[in-house]
Order: C-alpha cells, then structure tokens, then sequence
C-alpha cells in the first residue's frame, strides 16, 4: 500500500522511514511513502501557506487552496484522504485494522492552529491519536503509518500479530527473556516448562490481570468464555489470598 503525506516538514520522514520495521517495508516494496512538501503549492513568492483567522483570535491558520492543490497532486481513483486532528475520535488498533486494507492513503499533517475548515471537508475521515495537542500532525501521522505497516502481510510474523494487546479486547500478557533469574527476580516456572496448554491457560489468566490492572475500560461490555471466567475467578481468590498471580502456576 502506498502513504503520501502532505506535510510542512518532509525532513522529519527520513529517520522513520530509514530504520527498522518500516524501513524494511519499504525495501521489500510492501509499502511506499511519499512526502510532499505543502509549501509546493503556496500561491506567494514567499511560499507562505498560512495566514490569520477571520474573526480574530491567536496564532496562524493553514490556507485550504496550498492542501486541496496538495491533494490533488496525489489523488488516484482509490485514495482515501485522512488529516490528523485532535478533533477526531481517539485512534485505536481496530483502526489500523480497518485502514490496513486500503491501498492508497493521503495524510493531511495540519501544523500551527490547525486548518481552514473548508480544508476539512476535502477530507474522509479526521484521525486523533489521543486527547492531547501536539503541535503538528508529523508524529501523530507516523504512529497511525506505524500501526499500519506493521499489519501488512510479510513485514513481521503473522505469529507476532496474533496475540498483541488489544485484539480480543485484552493486554498483551507479560514476556520474558534470558537470562531466568536477574536480581532474584525468576521467570515464573510454568513458562520453563514445555506444557503449552498451560502456558496458554496462564498467558490468557495474565493478558485478563494485565487489563483489569492498566485499562479495565477495555472489559466494559465485552463477552467472556467459560474459560475466561474461570480464570478470573482464580485471579480474584488469588488476589484475596494475598498471592501475586504471576508466580502461582495452579491454572
Ligand atoms: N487549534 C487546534 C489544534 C492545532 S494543533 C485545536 O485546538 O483543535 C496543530 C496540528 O497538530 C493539528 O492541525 C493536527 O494536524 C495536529 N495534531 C494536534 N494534536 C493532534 C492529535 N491529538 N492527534 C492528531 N493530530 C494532532
């Protein structure tokens, strides 16, 4: 699939599309980027793309014509136009798994106070990547490429993508690696040992701890087996008992 990102700033794309899981994407020709400068299309000699609002109030606002001359430099009959926007929604992995399956993406990157209205409704759809405000759209457009990439099929193991946090509305349950024992601290044994029905029983009873912990939002309506509820109800005792769920291998 292929991302053009309108932006003020192309060079800050060079380090994100050079290193690591996105750089060999775009080497295996699974993804492309493009970045196109806004400026390019400013209607001044002075490559201005900016100006004050109407009505008055602080800051500079980006102009619609130097963004819809953007976007139709690169629109093809598929393209599907997003702009980052606090204004949106907070972004979540069900929408990377949505947007994974377009083939053209064009990202508006708003900058300054943000952007002409009439440049909001050349678009399809707003993206935030939270409820903050940053003070461009660069980053938060790199997150959402990010998380798109990642999905595409041949960039990482499908394995690796099968029990991430978030898909089936849970955490991911906790990993560990060499060496087993570091400053006291030891792996928990069931994970040493080769008894995978186990080890999946306690990697799900982990990934339900892992989010009534951080984000027990995420459960909030959502349908548990037979299993997972009996897994909770283990974690529950555990947890009255005083024990860290971690440690206990009783599944
Ligand atoms: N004055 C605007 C904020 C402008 S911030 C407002 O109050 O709504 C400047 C630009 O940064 C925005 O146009 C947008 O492209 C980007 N941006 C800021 N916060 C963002 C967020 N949470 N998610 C995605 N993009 C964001």
């Amino acid at each position: 699939m292929k991302f053009s990102v309108l932006t003020l700033f192309p060079e800050m794309y060079s380090t994100f599309c050079g290193t690591s899981i996105v750089k060999h994407a775009i080497e295996r020709g699974i993804t492309e980027i493009e970045c196109i400068n806004i400026r390019d299309f400013s209607n001044n000699k002075f490559r201005h793309i900016d100006d004050t609002p109407y009505g008055g109030g602080a800051g500079m606002l980006m102009q619609v014509e130097p963004i819809d001359k953007a976007i139709a430099s690169v629109r093809q009959e598929n393209s599907y136009v997003v702009l980052m926007s606090p204004k949106a929604k907070p972004y979540k992995q069900a929408d990377a798994r949505r947007l994974m399956n377009k083939e053209h993406i064009v990202i508006i990157c708003g900058h300054y106070e943000g952007l002409d209205y009439r440049a909001e409704e050349l678009i399809d759809e707003k993206i935030s990547i939270g409820d903050y405000v940053l003070s461009g759209g660069e980053v938060a457009s790199m997150v959402v490429m990010d998380s798109i990439i990642r999905l595409q099929k041949g960039v990482i193991r499908d394995e690796s993508l099968d029990e991430e946090s978030f898909d089936n509305a849970l955490l991911e349950y906790p990993q560990f690696t060499k060496p087993a024992e570091y400053k006291g601290r030891r792996v928990p044994e069931i994970l040493l040992g080769g008894n995978h029905a186990k080890i999946r029983l306690w990697r799900k009873k982990m990934a339900l701890y892992e989010t009534l912990k951080y984000r027990k939002d995420l459960l909030r309506g959502r349908k548990f087996s037979e299993e997972e509820i009996r897994l909770l109800h283990q974690l529950k005792k555990e947890l009255e008992e005083g024990k860290d769920p971690l440690y206990t291998y009783e599944v």
